[in-house]
């Protein structure tokens, strides 16, 4: 068995949590790769390494002096290899960054920066081999990530190894510029590593125990997700659910690989599971709601829209030609009506509207703002009856009116539309219908 074990920033925060995750790693023979983020914060008032080298990397490109700023850096991984008690000195590293700050090297390098020097420090505590990043993880001329030569090169350099750190985060180009993902892409290395590798499993280590139902500002102590596909992942996941980065389930998911978060701070939880299909049942008929403000709803009416051909696309191609996405789309008889994000529409309404009447020629168009949407999601659902009934009979207990709904046809999931002010309401009355009342 081979594991690719990858720990987020607050799991390498201090010695501390350094010591925590030598702990695992040693606990467990099949832990062979590990992946590193930068240090994230200690507390709630402190600042990610990430962003502090962003910050310091600003005042270098403007020609200022950025000293103090780098050397407060330094001092957060001295402050980890001193107590772990390591002989490692990071001062040539430190004098090679200052030079290419000065000579501007961009700031994906700067930030990336974090995790290389965590990888180091990493592989020097556990005695693993380090391997830079930027020396098996590449990136095409478009800045796309090159899938395809990444895994050529990385698997055949980690065939050779028993044990390796690789640092989250960053690649490089064909001429060696480092490139960075997007934020939180330390998940996205894990992920190509255990690829590479053919782990059995990707293990993905953070601070909560898992994957939660609902979120937890909204839901005191939510119960957590033990068994979860990626289907269902994704629809939570785009409607704002996280704890993982989007771009992380496409290679494991393509091999099959599992992917287990795990909380550094309770290792002997289980965690959740996320697997491609399963016949676990979920414990509750759903696996987990999500949502999010901040929608408009577009009304369209016309007298005998059903009977004309290419209304619809007529509508859309307005918002196409406007460069905006749209949600969701309910119909009528007579009636159709379009959500869309509310802060990208905002600007452009006028245009669309103004478009939609020049290209379909509607008897009227209303526009509702500061809606929002819940996902509620779940492989049971399928075979389950009732379920939206369910949903229907709490939300009317809890007097939230539902302004839409829209099952997809895969009965993976149900969209509710509510208004912004019953947002928390709604997914607490969802919530307690499935969970709580089952508990
Ligand atoms: N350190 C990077 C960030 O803060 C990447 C990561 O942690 O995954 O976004």
């Amino acid at each position: 068995m081979k594991k690719v074990v990858k720990f987020g920033g607050s799991s390498l925060a201090s010695a501390e949590q350094f010591k925590k995750v030598g702990n695992i790693i040693r606990s467990d023979a099949e832990r062979r790769f590990v992946v590193p983020s930068a240090p994230g914060k200690r507390n709630s008032k402190d600042i990610k390494v990430t962003d502090m080298l962003y910050a310091c990397y600003a005042l270098a490109e403007d020609g200022k002096k950025f000293d103090k700023e780098l050397a407060d850096i330094k001092a957060r991984y001295d402050e980890i290899i001193n107590g772990l008690e390591l002989k490692l000195d990071l001062s040539d590293e430190f004098a090679k960054i200052s030079e290419n700050f000065k000579a501007k090297a961009g700031s994906d390098y700067a930030a990336s920066r974090g995790e290389y020097l965590n990888g180091i420090v990493m592989a020097d505590y556990l005695g693993f081999e380090f391997i830079d990043s930027a020396s098996v993880i590449f990136f095409d001329e478009n800045g796309e990530f090159d899938a395809d030569k990444t895994n050529r090169v990385l698997s055949v350099r980690l065939a050779g190894c028993e044990h390796a750190v690789v640092p989250g985060f960053y690649g490089a180009y064909e001429d060696g510029t480092v490139k960075t993902f997007s934020r939180g892409g330390s998940d996205v290395t894990g992920s190509i590593v255990a690829k590479a590798v053919q782990a059995d499993v990707y293990e993905n280590w953070t601070d909560v125990s898992g994957f939660l139902v609902a979120d937890p500002r909204i839901i005191k102590n939510p119960e957590v997700i033990d068994t979860i596909t990626y289907r269902e992942l994704r629809e939570l996941a785009y409607m704002g659910a996280s704890v993982l980065h989007e771009d992380a389930i496409f290679p494991v998911r393509q091999e099959g690989i599992p992917i287990n978060i795990r909380n550094t701070n309770v290792p002997e939880d289980s965690g959740t599971w996320i697997v491609g299909s399963t016949c676990q049942k979920s414990k509750y008929t759903i696996t987990g709601i999500a949502g999010k403000k901040g929608f408009c709803a577009v009304n369209i009416e016309k007298d005998m829209m059903n009977s004309e051909v290419g209304f619809g696309r007529r509508v859309l191609q307005s918002f196409e030609e406007n460069g905006i996405n749209f949600e969701h789309m309910p119909s009528g008889i007579d009636t159709m009506t379009v959500f869309v994000h509310q802060d990208e529409f905002m600007d452009k309404e006028q245009k669309v509207v103004a478009g939609i009447h020049r290209l379909a020629d509607p008897d009227s168009i209303d526009i509702e703002a500061d809606f929002a949407l819940i996902a509620v999601v779940g492989r049971g659902m399928k075979s389950t009856r009732g379920t939206a009934g369910r949903i229907f009979s709490a939300l009317a207990h809890a007097n939230v009116n539902v302004k839409m709904i829209d099952q997809g046809s895969s009965e993976l999931n149900i969209i509710i539309g509510v208004s912004n002010d019953d947002f928390e309401m709604a997914i607490k009355a969802i919530y307690d219908i499935f969970v709580i009342s089952q508990l």
